[in-house]
C-alpha cells in the first residue's frame, strides 16, 4: 500500500533521514519507535509531504508521490493524519470540525457528511457532542475528535505522531483503545509512540529508528525480545 524507498532528508546539512526503506501492506500497523530526534516525525511528514525528501521515492498504491508534478491535495486526500496537539479549530462545533474536510475537499453534500460524521462520533462514544465545541471536551475526546475527523475522509492509510503524549494516563487508555479498533476495522496506520507496551501489543511490524536510520524492523515478539543490534537493546533498556 505504501512503498518508501532510499528516503533521504536533511535540514540545513545535518541529515535526519538516512536511505530509509519501509514497506506498509494493507492492513498493517506500523510502528516507529527511537530515541527524540531520531527521526519519526520527520518520515510521518516526508509521506504526508508536509517536507519534501532529498532522495528516494514514496510510493502510495503504486504512485510516485514525491514525484514534483504531483497534487499534494491528491495524496493528502488519500491520508489520514494525527498529531499530538489535537489540531481542532477552535471556534467550530466537533459536527463542523469533523465534515469540514469531506466537504471541501472531497465535495461531498453537507447532509451525507453529516450524516457519516454522526455515525462516526457514534461508534466512538461520542453521539451526544456533536454541536459542543472542542474547548468544552476533555483532552481524550478532542484526541478521538481528531481520530474521527482523519477517518471522515475515509483515508487509505493513517498517520498517528504521539497522539497519546498530551494526555493524562486515563485518557492514554482511552484514546489507545480507539487505535486498537481502527486496527480491527482494518486500518493501514504507520504510528509513533513513546508507549512501549501498546507498541508491542498493536503493532505487525515495529522500527527501530537510529539517527534517521531504520536499522532495525520485524514483529513486536523479535524487536522486544531479542532485538539484534546493541543500540536497540540500549534503547529498549532506557525506556522499559
Ligand atoms: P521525538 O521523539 O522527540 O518526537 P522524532 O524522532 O520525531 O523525535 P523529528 O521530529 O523527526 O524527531 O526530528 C529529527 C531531527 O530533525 C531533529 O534533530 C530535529 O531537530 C530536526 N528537524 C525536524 N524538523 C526540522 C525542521 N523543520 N527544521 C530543522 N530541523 C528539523
Ligand atoms: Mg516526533
Amino acid at each position: 500500500l505504501l512503498s518508501i524507498e532510499g528516503v533521504w532528508k536533511s535540514f540545513h546539512g545535518h541529515s535526519v533521514l538516512r536511505g530509509i526503506d519501509l514497506e506498509v501492506r494493507p492492513h498493517e500497523v506500523v510502528s516507529l519507535i527511537g530515541a527524540s530526534g531520531s527521526g519519526k516525525s520527520t518520515l510521518l511528514r516526508c509521506v504526508n509531504l508536509l517536507e519534501t525528501v532529498d532522495d528516494g521515492t514514496i510510493r502510495l498504491d503504486g504512485d510516485d508521490i514525491t514525484d514534483p508534478r504531483v497534487r499534494v491535495d491528491d495524496v493528502r486526500k488519500r491520508l489520514g493524519i494525527v498529531f499530538q496537539a489535537f489540531n481542532l479549530f477552535p471556534h467550530m462545533t466537533v459536527l463542523d470540525n469533523i465534515t469540514l474536510a469531506p466537504r471541501r475537499v472531497h465535495g461531498v453534500s453537507k447532509a451525507q457528511a453529516e450524516e457519516q460524521a454522526r455515525d462516526l462520533l457514534d461508534r466512538f462514544g461520542l453521539a451526544g457532542k456533536a454541536g459542543a465545541y472542542p474547548d468544552s471536551l476533555s483532552g481524550g475526546q478532542q484526541q478521538r475528535v481528531a481520530v474521527i475527523r482523519a477517518l471522515a475522509t475515509q483515508p487509505r492509510l493513517i498517520l498517528l505522531d504521539e497522539v497519546t503524549s498530551a494526555l493524562d494516563p486515563q485518557l492514554v487508555l482511552e484514546v489507545l483503545g480507539i487505535i486498537r479498533e481502527l486496527k480491527e476495522s482494518g486500518m493501514t496506520m504507520i504510528l509513533t509512540t513513546h508507549e512501549m507496551g501498546f507498541c508491542r501489543d498493536i503493532s505487525d511490524t515495529v522500527c527501530f529508528l537510529d539517527g534517521g536510520v531504520l536499522l532495525e524492523k520485524g514483529p513486536p515478539e523479535q524487536i522486544f525480545r531479542e532485538p539484534e543490534h546493541e543500540r536497540t537493546r540500549a534503547f529498549l533498556r532506557s525506556v522499559l
